[in-house]
């Protein structure tokens, strides 16, 4: 250590006491005693936070406390033979302590009421995507119990398949929250294997394409796309979530693509839409849990948010990346990395 005083100066003492403080009360409450020797006066100091600086009383020495260019108050103290040198030494010791432990203070604080703000979102949210199709079920089941009520066949059928449709999507939400939170336990176990990803695209088009006539898929893969190692049930997954987006953000209809590029050691799988597109500013937050963009759909299109962020820890599960380029109004479109070859990430 190249340092030009002792080990036991009193201004190291102070320093090191300042350093051990966490809140500013601690500084206040360890500064005094040390101040006086740092300063090198037997009289006592003390902290004054809310004085003012430029005013020293007749027979006290004030020391103003600047950091940042802010003045937090001063040291107050009476002495004989003020030491410039001490002063400015010790001022600024103490004036970064308090700084940097306001700081600390607002910064935690801040964190504590997002946290807590983000939380009561989350339960909002989640109670009202659960409350929607509950109160649905509640109100047809009613319904077709009504004492004396003789409903068609084709009305019973029709109050029947809405049932139906709200208990999937409940069981989806709930499997989605599940999955949300296995993944928060850790990285999903993959079970890698040689994997056909045009025949799982195929699969996966064909189970969304019959919900609607609107859309057109197709997809678009070489002969010579690779066999990729991946986890076949995982890779449909994101695939799932990703063709679902595109047709549910193209209400009104139109192509959707589902094309595969190889390169050197990987391949990039893209699902192209001609949908209501994202707006640039929401582009990096997609990935977020339980973030949705277009504010102005989401009443009539339902989703909680987490598709996009449960595929991202798929993708990166497999040493993959993905990522969204979108234009509003003409559509978007998400792609995802895969190493053709298992990686040390994916492998298990
Ligand atoms: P969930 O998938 O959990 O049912 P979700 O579809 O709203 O709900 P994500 O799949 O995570 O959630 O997507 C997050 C948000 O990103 C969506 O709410 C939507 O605003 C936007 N988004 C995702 N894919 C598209 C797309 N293809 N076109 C336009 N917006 C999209
Ligand atoms: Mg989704």
């Amino acid at each position: 250590m190249t340092h030009a005083r002792p080990a036991d100066d009193p201004i190291d003492r102070l320093a090191t006491a300042l350093l051990a403080a966490g809140s500013v009360e601690d500084v206040l409450s360890v500064a005094p005693p040390l101040l006086a020797a740092a300063l090198g006066t037997p009289q006592p100091a003390r902290v004054d936070l809310a004085g003012d600086a430029s005013v020293a009383s007749d027979d006290e020495r004030r020391i103003p406390l600047v950091a940042d260019g802010e003045t937090l108050g001063a040291i107050a103290l009476r002495d004989d033979a003020p030491d410039p040198a001490r002063d400015e030494i010790v001022a600024s010791l103490l004036a970064t302590a308090i700084s940097t432990r306001r700081r600390a203070a607002a910064e935690q604080e801040r964190l504590l009421q997002e946290a807590s703000g983000l939380r009561l979102d989350v339960v909002s949210m989640l109670s009202h995507e659960m409350r929607t199709p509950l109160a649905s079920i509640k109100g047809y089941v009613s319904a077709l119990r009504i004492e004396g009520a003789s409903w068609d066949r084709e009305t019973r059928d029709e109050f029947l398949r809405t049932i139906e449709e709200e208990t999937d999507s409940l069981t989806r939400l709930v499997e989605e929250i599940l999955e949300s939170a296995a993944i928060d336990a850790g990285l999903p176990r993959l079970n890698i294997e040689p994997i056909l990803i045009p025949k799982i695209v195929r699969r996966v088009i064909d189970r969304i394409g019959i919900q609607s006539d609107r859309h057109r898929f197709v997809a678009m893969f070489s002969s010579s796309f690779p066999i990729v190692e991946a986890d076949a049930q995982r890779i449909e997954q994101v695939l799932t979530n990703l063709i679902d987006n595109a047709v549910k953000y193209s209400p009104d209809g139109g192509l959707v693509v589902v094309r595969g590029e190889v390169r050197a050691e990987e391949v990039i799988v893209s699902v192209v839409d001609q949908g209501i597109g994202i707006a640039p500013e929401y582009l990096n937050k997609l990935f977020e849990r339980f973030f949705r963009a277009s504010p102005e759909h989401r009443q009539h299109i339902v989703g909680t948010g987490l598709g996009l962020p449960i595929s991202e820890s798929l993708v990166r599960a497999h040493g993959g990346r993905i990522w969204a380029e979108s234009a509003v109004g003409s559509g978007t479109t998400l792609s995802f990395t895969l190493p053709i070859h298992a990686t040390a990430a994916g492998d298990d």
